[in-house]
């Protein structure tokens, strides 16, 4: 009996196994996310409820977001284990342009390497500030590269894997470019106390956003406005 149960649980153990490497080599790879957190402390907390307060406007008790849109990004460093040392400090340092409206360092919940292999740096609905007047619904996705280092195919299609889990957990309306968040000045969404805190941003470039709304059709998602 005890013979038999062993032979059964190595049997299928083997047999996962096999399944396992199978699954590795084809040529669709699994989707998957990989949980590399950054530091979320009782400071980011702190300075994540301020500028939810002071710049969104809303009184909360938890740094949390309602995701009603996807925020794609890109970078401007080449280097994934970079980008996580600059997003994972609570604070920012050096950018003046940023720290006169909040002293939270920039961040987001998702970064995609060149590869396509996806990072979770933050639970999906918890704060993270990447787009002025908007992060209070936004999930943000950062992906490694720049104007020198264009987004690649993986990331395309990873970019496209990511939306379609995250279109199924929250009800999404938006996929947008970092570069057309102005856009949204003159809509509801809009949260932001100060007229004149604005950037110019021209990631992910304007090609890669148009190319993954296109492949992402299906998902019947709004339009963006045209103008404000
Ligand atoms: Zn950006």
């Amino acid at each position: 009996m005890n013979l038999n149960l062993k032979k059964y649980s190595f049997n299928t153990i083997f047999l996962s196994f096999i399944a396992l490497l199978f699954s590795a080599c084809s040529p669709q790879a699994t989707f998957r996310i990989i949980e590399k957190p950054i530091t979320w402390n009782e400071t980011r907390e702190q300075l994540s409820l301020q500028y939810l307060r002071e710049r969104h406007g809303l009184d909360k008790e938890q740094a949390t977001t309602s995701p009603q849109m996807v925020v794609v990004h890109w970078t401007a460093i080449d280097n994934i284990e970079v980008t996580f040392d600059v997003f994972d400090s609570p604070t920012l340092g050096g950018r003046e342009d940023l720290t006169s409206a909040s002293n939270l360092n920039v961040s987001s919940q998702f970064l995609i390497d060149r590869d396509g292999t996806i990072f979770r740096l933050l639970p999906d609905t918890t704060f993270a500030r990447h787009t002025i007047g908007l992060n209070y619904c936004a999930i943000g996705i950062e992906n490694v590269g720049g104007p020198e280092a264009p987004l690649t195919k993986a990331q395309l299609k990873a970019n496209e894997n990511l939306i379609r889990y995250l279109r199924k957990k929250y009800p999404l309306e938006y996929v947008i470019g970092h570069n057309e968040y102005q856009l949204f000045q003159e809509t509801e969404l809009w949260k932001e106390a100060d007229p004149d805190y604005r950037t110019v941003k021209t990631d992910p470039g304007d090609s890669f956003i148009k190319k993954l709304r296109k492949n992402l059709s299906d998902l019947n998602l709004k339009p963006i406005p045209t103008s404000y």
